[in-house]
């Protein structure tokens, strides 16, 4: 559920938040002028429900309240319409159907579960193997509600399963197969991003300019605050009421990861849902990484990754992406920054800033 956003109330449709109420206790009389004034064409619009198992905000300014209500409404269905592709919790789900078929015979894919499926090759290819869908082929025997891990045993029997090059797809025919029994793919990692990133289009070519569209840990930003830029905190990994970080942005996707959403301790492990493709086990060397890029599809995949591949490795990788930057808060609470940030004045390396108490500088 990350990052927070701190949305600063509704500005009044020319701007000065506050100052209509301020004049109209003052003054009776004009509390009606300032409500004849308002006009309905143009204000902030706000949803908030479920989505896609997380929790789904936007908030965004329309001139035309009818045409923001009609922009919020096609997002809401083409989320609806994705996550009925690819969810893993419903049966009938594309990805479900692939789950269970496709090592037998190629299996119908849609156009957008294609389109993810290639992108997040993509970036299995660029980070290494840390970002692999088919993380689930062990990642699956997790149960992070009733608490159940599973033994040394099954890891090792399933941890062949898990390699994204045993997908193949095949764009010109539109279907899917996988190339040995036992493989599972799950797009937790990518496909909220994705989702967030086909919102801003569509609010885009609703002719929305200034929004905010989030879905758990994945936030889209389409212009700014209305002349100021938005301001997006990222959470103290282990204080849900603290800010790690808060950072002024405008026009760009804001992911993070944690291994405090899903996860549960036995024996003084803790078991989160991020899970090393080469081990089958969650990683413990960082406790939140939040990317920063132009594309949320990117972000949420990387922010996965990053995860997975550590501080140094994860960020050599981002200050080689023009135009990514992250912010990886690691096992003791410290920031490390990429280079962009650090050179916009963020300290970071780990021994400057902490998020809590004296764990840091060494
Ligand atoms: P969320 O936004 O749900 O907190 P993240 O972006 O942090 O998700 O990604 C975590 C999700 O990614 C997990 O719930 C799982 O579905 C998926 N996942 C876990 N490990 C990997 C991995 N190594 N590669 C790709 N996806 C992964
Ligand atoms: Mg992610």
């Amino acid at each position: 559920m990350l990052p927070t956003l701190h949305q600063r109330e509704c500005d009044g449709p020319r701007g000065g938040p506050g100052r209509f109420l301020t004049v109209a206790l003052l003054v009776g009389a004009v509390l009606l002028l300032c409500a004849a004034a308002s006009p309905a064409q143009a204000q902030w619009l706000n949803l908030q429900r479920d989505m896609m198992g997380t929790d789904l905000r936007i908030y965004l300014w329309d001139d035309d309240p009818d045409a923001g209500q009609a922009a919020i409404e096609a997002v809401v269905a083409d989320m609806s319409h994705i996550n009925a592709l690819m969810s893993p919790y419903r049966a009938d789900s594309e990805l479900s159907r692939m789950n269970a078929r496709a090592a037998q015979a190629p299996v119908h894919a849609s156009a957008e579960l294609i389109e993810v499926l290639e992108q997040a090759r993509a970036v299995s290819e660029l980070t290494g193997g840390a970002f692999d869908i088919t993380y689930a082929s062990v990642g699956h025997l997790y149960d992070y509600r009733r608490h159940i891990k599973p033994s040394e045993t099954a890891i090792g029997e399933r941890l062949p399963a898990i390699d994204y090059h045993h997908v193949k797809v095949d764009k010109a025919a539109g279907t899917v197969s996988f190339t040995r029994p036992g493989v599972r793919i799950d797009l937790g990692g990518i496909a909220k991003g994705y989702a967030v990133e086909r919102a801003a289009g569509i609010l885009r070519d609703h002719g929305v300019r200034h929004a905010q569209i989030s879905l758990g840990g994945d936030t889209r930003l389409l212009g700014d605050h209305r002349g100021r830029p938005w301001i997006i905190g990222i959470q103290d990994p282990r204080d849900a009421k603290a800010l790690a970080v808060r950072l002024p942005l405008s026009d760009t996707a804001v992911s993070t990861s944690g291994d405090y959403e899903r996860y549960f301790v036995a024996d003084g492990i803790r078991y989160h849902h991020i899970i090393d493709p080469a081990t089958g086990r969650s990683p413990h060397a960082v406790e939140s990484v939040s990317i920063l890029g132009p594309d949320a599809t990117r972000t949420d995949a990387l922010s996965t990754s990053v995860f997975v591949m550590g501080i140094q490795q994860g960020l050599a990788l981002i200050d080689e992406l023009p135009g990514f930057e992250a912010i990886v808060v690691d096992s003791r609470g410290r920031l490390h920054y990429s280079e962009g940030l650090a050179r916009a004045g963020a300290h970071g390396n780990g021994k400057r800033e902490t998020v809590r108490g004296n764990a840091g500088a060494k």
